[in-house]
């Protein structure tokens, strides 16, 4: 949006295609935002395309990478999308901590502003806000930022969630006053993380805190595949059902060539404690991490663990099962998508 902004006002009409296919243009740009295999294929079939002459950024292709600070400088150009539900951006950049999986260090930096804060990518008059910040309540001046978004009364999406290791006494209050949404700004809600179970302190000494936001206003991303094992998972599980936060179970997709680092054995509990648990809120979000187990399970035994698949078939897809038990070789990623 901010390449559009910029072309547009040296002249040029500027277009969005999201399929790969010829157009003639002056000049061709794309962006990858994670380096899967389809991003991949679209980046092979691009450059059979246009050869060298499209300039392919984002953070999939190469983390250091950064726009000219002229153009990123401008203000997005929401038009390029017909958007106009919410404006979309980075109040700050970088975050002081360094989590093995993440490439925000290494891509940002240091913790610091970004633009000239809300009116560098708010069109006037327009009240929905996604931040990307990475970690806004570790910036030094958080408490400014988020008087704004009180003072402006804005309905805010945290879509990068908040580290719970900054909200304190100080944060707080002022967050109470946020506006703060679900990305489809249709319900009140806050979100934070969880990625490691040495957080789980962190939750529990804020419980009075989290609780103060309201019932089921606070979303928790919990990440699994990573580093974790199977108790460490469960010992989070457990403490997000305590404190009754919404808990989103994120499975940990590999960037950078950072690949996961299971601990082995990752099944170092009685499954049967982990797979009985339920989650009134994100049914099919949990059975997407009883699936990934299921496929670890057979990975590292060479076979199915029956109670977990009686489990993951319980509601849905029931007559699935016999196919599945049939052929528990096709315990595979492509069933799992083809079901999702
Ligand atoms: S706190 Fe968040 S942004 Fe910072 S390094 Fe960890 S995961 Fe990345």
């Amino acid at each position: 949006m901010k390449l559009s902004t910029y072309y547009k006002a040296l002249g040029f009409n500027v277009m969005l295609s999201k399929e790969v296919r010829y157009l003639k243009a002056h000049q061709y740009f794309a962006s990858a935002i994670f380096s899967t295999s389809s991003t991949m294929k679209k980046i092979v079939k691009l450059r059979n395309i246009y050869g060298d002459e499209v300039d392919i950024g984002g953070t999939g292709m190469d983390i250091s990478r950064k726009l000219p600070p002229e153009i990123e400088a401008c203000f997005p150009d929401y038009s390029l999308y017909d958007h106009t539900h919410y404006a979309l951006g980075f109040l700050t950049r970088g975050c002081p901590k360094k989590c093995d999986f993440c490439i925000v260090p290494a891509k940002e930096g240091k913790l610091e502003m970004q633009t000239e804060s809300f009116s560098g990518f708010v069109p006037p008059g327009w009240q929905n806000i996604m931040l990307l910040d990475n970690n806004l309540l570790g910036y030094a001046n958080a408490h400014e930022l988020l008087e704004e978004m009180v003072v402006n009364e804005y309905k805010v999406n945290f879509s990068q969630t908040l580290d719970i290791a900054y909200l304190d006494q100080y944060l707080y209050p002022i967050l109470l006053k946020i506006n703060s949404q679900n990305s489809r700004f249709t319900r009140k809600r806050i979100y934070f993380s969880l990625n490691h179970p040495g957080s789980i302190r962190q939750f529990e000494i804020r419980k009075s805190m989290l609780k103060g936001f309201g019932k089921d206003m606070v979303s928790v991303v919990a990440m699994y595949g990573f580093d974790t094992s199977l108790s460490g998972d469960y010992a989070r599980w457990m403490m997000l059902r305590r404190l009754g936060l919404v808990t989103f179970f994120q499975e940990y997709w590999p960037i950078g060539g950072v690949a996961a680092q299971l601990p082995e054995p990752y099944f170092d509990m009685d499954l049967d404690e982990v797979i009985r648990l339920t989650f009134r809120s994100n049914g099919i979000n949990w059975e997407k991490y009883l699936r990934w187990l299921n496929r670890l399970y057979f990975k590292t035994f060479g076979r199915y663990y029956q109670p977990l698949i009686e489990t993951i078939y319980r509601y849905n897809n029931k007559t699935a099962i016999q196919r599945y038990l049939k052929h528990p070789g096709t315990l595979t990623s492509e069933l799992y998508h083809s079901y999702l």
